[in-house]
This record gives C-alpha cells, structure tokens and sequence, in this order.
C-alpha cells in the first residue's frame, strides 16, 4: 500500500506516524511546500519574546528524523499542485528544481492546514506588517525587530495569538498597542467575561482600544475608519485563519458550511480512499453536533492520529470537540470549553448561569480571585460550557470541568467529585465543586 500525506507540521506527521505504526510495509510519502515541518507553532510567540532562545527547539525533527525513526519519506519544497480523485493520483511541483511530476497513491491524507486571514487593510503589504502562521514569519518578525530596534508596535486582534504576541512583545521593551474591531475582546467569551479580562489588563496599563476598525497600515502605525493613527514601528495582524482547502476544493471532495473541509467521524472525506485532518477540516461541536471550524493544534494532532489509524484499517471515531481553549496573558489565565452564553441561548436552550468569584487557594497560601462563569441547562441539569479567568490553577478547573461535560455528569454531581486538596493547591471545597453547588 502506498500512503501519501500532503502537509507536514501537525496533522500531517501525527497520521503517517500512526500509519507506520499500524503498517510496517506501506510505502508512507509526505510533501510539504515549505521547508519548515513538524513544528511547534503553538511555542512561536515565545520565541518572538525570547522564551525559547533558538527556533531549533520548535523545529526539532527533520526529513531524516523521519526516514531514521518511522521510514517515511518527507519531501519539503514539493507543493501539490493537484490531486486527481479519478486516476488516484497527485501532481507535484519541486520548488526547488522546478520540476512537475506525478505519484501515485492507494490512500492519500490531506493536511493542508489553515493560512492567516488577512483582512482587506490599505497597506497591508508594507515591510513592517506582519503575520505570525509559521516558522518562517517568526523569524522575519525576529529579523525586522534585530535590525529595526522598534520601541512601539500594534497587534491588531484580542484572539489569544494577539495576546500571546502583545505580551511577548512587551517582554523585549516594546511598547504596544492592542486594537480590536469588536466591541469586546477575544471571540470565545462571552461580553461579561471580557470586561472582567479588560478590567485585569488595565491595571496593568495595557493599551486596548476597541471598536476600532483599521483601515490602512503605514510605517507610522495603523490609522483607524475615524481616521486616528496609532503608533506602531511594526503592526502584528492577529485576525484569526482560514483553511487551506484549493486543493481540495478543486479535486471535487465536498466542503461543509464553514468552507472547510467536510469529513465523517473517522476523518474520511467524500472519497473513501482520501481523508484529512488538522486546520483544513471542518469538525463538530460534541454539545450541539453541529459543525463548526476550530483549527487547534490539540485536534490536529487527534484528528492526524485518527487518520492514520482509519487509513490503515482501523475503525476510530471522532466525537466532536468542545472549542476548549486557554492562554496566558501575563500572571492571567484564561480558558474557555463548549458553549458561551450567547451560543447557548441562539442555540434555543433555556440556561441558568452563574458568575462563581472564588479564591484559587487559601488567602494565608497566597490565593487569588478565580472567576468562573457556568452555562447550565435547566432541562438536563447539565453544563453546556465554561469560561475561566484568573491566576493559578485555571487549567486544573478547566480540564475537569472538560471531563464532566464530556461525560455528562448533572450539576448535582459535581460535589461528589474526589478533588485533591492541599492549600498550595486549592481551598477544602474547591471552586469546582461551589459551582455545582451554586447551579443545584
Ligand atoms: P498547518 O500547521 O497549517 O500545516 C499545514 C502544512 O501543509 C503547512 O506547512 C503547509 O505549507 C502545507 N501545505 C499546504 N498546502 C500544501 C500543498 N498544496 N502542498 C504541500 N504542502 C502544503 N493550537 C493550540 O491548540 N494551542 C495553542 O496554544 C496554539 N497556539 C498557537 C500559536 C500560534 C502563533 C499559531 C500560529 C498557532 C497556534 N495554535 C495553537 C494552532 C496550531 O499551531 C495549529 O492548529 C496546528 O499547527 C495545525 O496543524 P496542521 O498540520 O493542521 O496545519
């Protein structure tokens, strides 16, 4: 049997790993377009601030590694230019030699990713405007900040790559500017929350301006639709993705109402000798069953090794995903799984919530106020989602909150959950368990 993946960084290098791992003799070739593969785009931010001290330790794996450790064979600089369902067939251009040529396939897997939006913004194309998808635009960015020693910069977008980069870029002594076309930030939480996450920022005096729409980058800075410029030596645009699906689009396989592409709940695409995974597909909402498009390194990865098992004769299924998210701004953490509160009421279900302030830890150990906001379904007693901001522990409570939604567990149940307790941790009944208390 012959494997061919297109894409190497997440989903792509997760399915051929696990299809090696099922099948000693299947012939497994990967092409990737760029040079960069199987990286940690999650960890990029932290190289812009100088966390991570060299770009090789999110870019630990190599073509070699590949054929040493699993056989597989990864040709970077090799873009597909077209897949041919009919004759089971890619067409592949080396970008390097220029040379086109075709390869045949028994299964093919299509990890073709997602690509930064880029929203229609006068001068978007300026040497100081920048993206951050991958290695190659972390080290541009690194490039431009060695050579240019800018002091001030706008990161356009409240998601948490926005934030991840505001902060990052601080850390180097740059002073920045965050801008948000919204009315409130970041897309997952609900209005309440995000004035909560404003309120936080602002002691810490970082500039945020919202509703503020941008209209043209400059060198300057970005001027704004009321015509207003805000200072900036280099502009991040951090206004989310879009997935790669041309390839896809084009060889006929069907997409879904998201525009990625639509896959079943093994990864198969429309042609059963074709599947796909990571930022190109679309996935479901494991609450609503309803498709949604939440390109997460954390799915990539699963929805990779679930191709992989499939492709190679086995039989897992995919349940959908809850959007769990979290990041870190600064000490703050903030995390969010399932439902907000504005998805759950346009979704029809009757809700109860509850804004739960609590200490992460005693006050004599140290403990901080924990917000955590609880959607709940008054008909099932159940959790429809959750959003955590605060300082320690914010995982911990997110992650379990996870599981009981995952496994249905009624707001009843949450007292008797088993939760460790030491005060460095947490208090005796844990913020947790006051949640479903509150809720019953
Ligand atoms: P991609 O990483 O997009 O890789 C797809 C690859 O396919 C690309 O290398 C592309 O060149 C190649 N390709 C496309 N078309 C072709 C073609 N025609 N021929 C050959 N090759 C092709 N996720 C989290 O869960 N948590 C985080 O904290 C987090 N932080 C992030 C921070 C940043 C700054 C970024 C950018 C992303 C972050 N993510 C995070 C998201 C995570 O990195 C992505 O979900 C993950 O990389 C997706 O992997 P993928 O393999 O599906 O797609």
């Amino acid at each position: 049997m012959k494997i061919i993946v297109i894409g190497a960084v997440a989903g792509g290098t997760s399915a051929a790993a696990k299809a090696r791992r099922n099948d000693d003799s299947a012939e497994i070739v990967i092409y990737e377009k760029d040079q960069d593969i199987s990286y940690s785009g999650c960890g990029l931010p932290y190289f812009i601030g100088g966390k991570v001290a060299s770009i090789m330790e999110l870019t630990p794996r190599t073509p070699e590694f590949f054929k040493t450790k699993y056989n597989i064979d990864v040709h970077i600089h090799h873009e597909v230019l077209k897949i041919n369902i009919c004759d089971k067939n890619v067409i592949i251009k080396n970008l390097e030699t220029g040379a086109i040529f075709e390869d045949r396939y028994d299964k093919l897997i299509i990890s073709t990713g997602a690509q930064a939006f880029v929203p229609p913004i006068k001068g978007i194309e300026l040497e100081n405007v920048f993206f951050l998808r991958n290695v190659q635009d972390a080290l541009k960015i690194k490039t431009f900040m060695n050579n240019h020693k800018p002091q001030t910069a706008v990161v356009v977008g409240t998601g948490f790559i926005g934030f991840e980069v505001m902060e990052n870029l601080l850390a180097c002594g740059i002073q920045v500017t965050l801008v948000e076309r919204a009315g409130k930030l970041t897309p997952n939480l609900d209005a309440d929350m995000s004035q909560y996450l404003e309120k936080l920022l602002k002691q810490k005096a970082i500039p945020i301006l919202k509703n503020a729409n941008v209209v043209e980058a400059t060198a300057q800075g970005v001027i704004l639709e009321d015509g207003s410029l805000v200072p900036g030596e280099m502009i991040i645009v951090a206004t989310g993705v879009k997935p790669n699906v041309s390839l896809a689009r084009e060889a006929g396989l069907l997409l879904g109402v998201t525009g990625a592409l639509r896959v079943d709940e093994r990864m198969m695409t429309i042609d059963t000798d074709i599947y796909a995974c990571g930022d190109c597909i679309e996935t479901w909402s494991s609450v609503t069953k309803k498709p949604h498009y939440r390109p997460l390194g954390s799915t990539a990865n699963k929805t990779g090794r679930i191709c992989g098992e499939n492709i190679t004769g086995g039989n897992v299924i995919y349940p959908g995903n809850l959007s769990t998210g979290i990041f870190k701004v600064f000490d703050i953490s903030i995390g969010s799984t399932g439902l907000s509160e504005a998805e759950a009421l346009k979704e029809g279900y009757d809700v109860e919530i509850v804004h739960n302030i609590k200490p992460d830890k005693p006050g004599y150990y140290g403990g901080r106020e924990m917000l955590i906001k609880a959607i709940a379904d008054r008909a099932t007693q159940k959790l429809l989602g959750v959003q955590i901001i605060g300082y320690e522990g914010v995982d911990k409570r997110l992650d379990v909150f996870v599981t009981l939604i995952t496994y249905g567990a009624t707001v009843a149940e949450f007292f008797d959950l088993d939760l460790g307790y030491a005060p460095p941790f947490s208090t005796t009944k844990d913020p947790i368990h006051y949640t479903g208390m509150i809720l019953d």
